[in-house]
């Protein structure tokens, strides 16, 4: 089992799950094709838990009950914000805290077919993985110890993609992550200053229409490389219409969003004429019942750690210590690029 601990420096959890280095590093059989370890079965799609997970549902601690008296105070601890930490919760080991990494993670298989791309996939196929996720977003978040459910994706060796079959991971965690969490100080704090304020990104999804940094959009989202973009390219699926999660839209916003994302992920790979590695997720609004939940604007972003033809950018020293990114690409000469693979479709 893995274990949550506490930065003494920052105050951030860190998951340390030394029993993920077992886990196959490009394996000769495939596991998710049919007949392989985790897919004995014929599918169509599928999520499973993760056999090497960073985070345990409470069900297999044994010494955790859900609803039990020691399970809400754990959660509580892991909720605690590194500021109250710092201000005097009193720890056994102090300056050591560390915590059963409760949570989950899981797999979910796009296809029984062993190549291909989330962007390549069949109309029918990804309405198949979209309900997959939209239920696994649902069944996750109604836990009580769930606090934020994170669909992601990571494509490509360059992002160190172990298993190449298409598939994706959800990570729910126990608690909301800093960059989350720092999000919604933001929001929160321009709530705050001016309540009939639009929120930032229904303020963005109307400034970036048409603009400099558009890649492709439609009637309810749009796709746009992000004005301050940490990475060389990068998009937000922006939809047009506030709410939290994938479990919110409706049936004609989500066939207009997976339309809006194959365009422009199979653009994508038309930049640098090659499969763009990419990590990709949806973040989605908290689940722990905060009533700054309502503020969360959901949105998909995608990352791409190349900056040109054959040459990967590195996040390096600089950025790694002071958490302050730099990138060599403008947003605007991204989009532009992108808009080209596009082919002038948007
Ligand atoms: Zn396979
Ligand atoms: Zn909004």
């Amino acid at each position: 089992m893995t274990e949550f601990r506490r930065d003494p420096h920052s105050g951030e959890w860190v998951t340390i799950a030394g029993s993920r280095q077992k886990r196959p590093a490009l394996p000769d059989e495939c596991p998710f094709c049919i007949g392989g370890l985790e897919a004995p079965e014929s599918y169509s799609v599928m999520a499973f838990e993760n056999r090497w997970p960073v985070m345990t549902p409470i069900s297999k601690w044994g010494n955790l009950a859900p609803g039990s008296t020691e399970t809400a105070s754990l959660i509580d601890e892991l909720r605690t914000s590194p500021l109250e930490w710092a201000s005097g919760l009193t720890i056994d080991n102090a300056p050591y805290e560390a915590a059963s990494a409760i949570g989950a993670a899981e797999v979910v298989l796009y296809t029984p077919e062993h190549e291909g791309s989330l962007g390549a996939l069949a109309d029918a196929q990804l309405e198949a993985v979209w309900n997959l996720w939209v239920e696994r977003t649902a069944g996750l978040s109604s836990r009580q110890e769930i606090a934020s459910v994170l669909i992601f994706e990571n494509r490509g060796e360059e992002v160190g993609v172990t298993i190449h079959h298409p598939h994706c991971q959800i990570y729910a965690f126990p608690f909301v992550p800093p960059r989350q969490r720092q999000e919604l100080e933001v929001a929160k704090a321009r709530n705050r200053s001016d309540p009939s304020m639009k929120c930032v990104s229904c303020a963005l999804a109307e400034s970036e229409s048409g603009g400099e940094r558009l890649i492709a959009e439609c009637e309810s989202a749009l796709a746009y490389v992000p004005y301050a973009s940490a990475w060389p390219f990068a998009v937000h699926f922006m939809p047009r219409r506030h709410f939290g999660s994938i479990t919110e839209m409706s049936t004609q916003e989500a066939a207009e969003m997976r339309g809006l994302m194959k365009r422009v992920l199979l653009a994508g790979d038309r930049i640098f004429d090659r499969p763009l590695p990419t990590m990709l997720a949806f973040l989605q609004a908290p689940t722990d019942g905060s009533d700054s939940a309502n503020l969360w604007h959901m949105r998909i972003e995608v990352v791409s750690p190349m900056r040109k033809r054959g040459v990967l950018r590195y996040v390096a020293a600089a950025e790694v210590s002071s958490g302050t990114f730099a990138n060599p690409v403008t947003p605007e000469d991204a989009a532009r690029l992108w808009r080209d693979a596009l082919g002038g479709g948007a």
